[in-house]
């Protein structure tokens, strides 16, 4: 007599979860047309906070996380408006991983709709520590929609005069597409000063004391 028992059939799969929404960008500054933070022509988006303390810091006004953020798809829209004539975008700080899953989430948007950009982003840690079980949320998402990252705190006892790196024990990372062949042939200025249509004055790259204490003058 042929078993009634019937095999178990497989689990019913769980309907699909959306995942949680990114949490808003807080954004400490954006620029266009930088040629100090990274290869090419740049957009730049400085996020806020950072609790790494680096003593020397050139963003100090970058530590404090006080104040909104802005949704990430204004953000990745303002970058996108931004693009024309432009080689990619770069992440600066405060600490771009402290906010790694909402960036994550830009570069996510950008990437789509802007594909040959090539997204750089500089900071404090090490890469070493970012690939960790323990690294701040959302940092292998980030890692994998970055290109090239320059990591370590800014250690002011070893300045550095390497391309894009302010201290000798700061490292230069491909992380996804290589750099481009001349990246280190181009003529680098070392600061750049941008003013935004309401008169702000913004000191990017990295400028030497003497014109940083002259522009704090300003
Ligand atoms: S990680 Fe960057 S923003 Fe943070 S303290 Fe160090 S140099 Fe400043």
């Amino acid at each position: 007599m042929p078993s009634t028992a019937r095999e178990p059939g497989p689990t019913p799969s769980e309907p699909d979860t959306p995942p949680p929404p990114a949490p808003d960008l807080r954004l400490a500054g954006f620029t266009a047309g930088s040629r100090v933070n990274g290869p090419g022509r740049r957009v730049v988006l400085w996020v806020r906070g950072c609790d790494l303390g680096c003593k020397g810091c050139f963003n100090p006004h970058t530590w404090q996380v006080e104040g909104p953020g802005d949704p990430v798809d204004v953000v990745a829209r303002r970058i996108l408006d931004a693009r024309e004539g432009h080689d990619g975008v770069t992440f600066s700080g405060g600490e771009p991983f402290q906010q790694a899953a909402a960036l994550a989430a830009v570069a996510g948007i950008v990437r789509r709709e802007w594909p040959e950009a090539r997204l750089m982003a500089f900071t404090g840690y090490r890469l070493e520590d970012l690939r960790r079980a323990d690294a701040p949320p959302g940092s292998a998402d980030l890692l994998r929609a970055l290109d090239w990252l320059v990591d370590g705190r800014y250690d002011p006892r070893r300045p550095g005069r390497r391309r894009w790196r302010a201290s000798r024990n700061q490292r230069l990372w491909v992380v996804g597409r290589p750099l481009p062949p001349d990246a280190f042939e181009q003529p680098a200025p070392e600061a750049e000063l941008h003013v935004s249509p309401i008169g702000e004055v913004l000191l990017s790259g990295f400028p030497d004391p003497a014109l940083r204490r002259a522009v704090r003058r300003l």
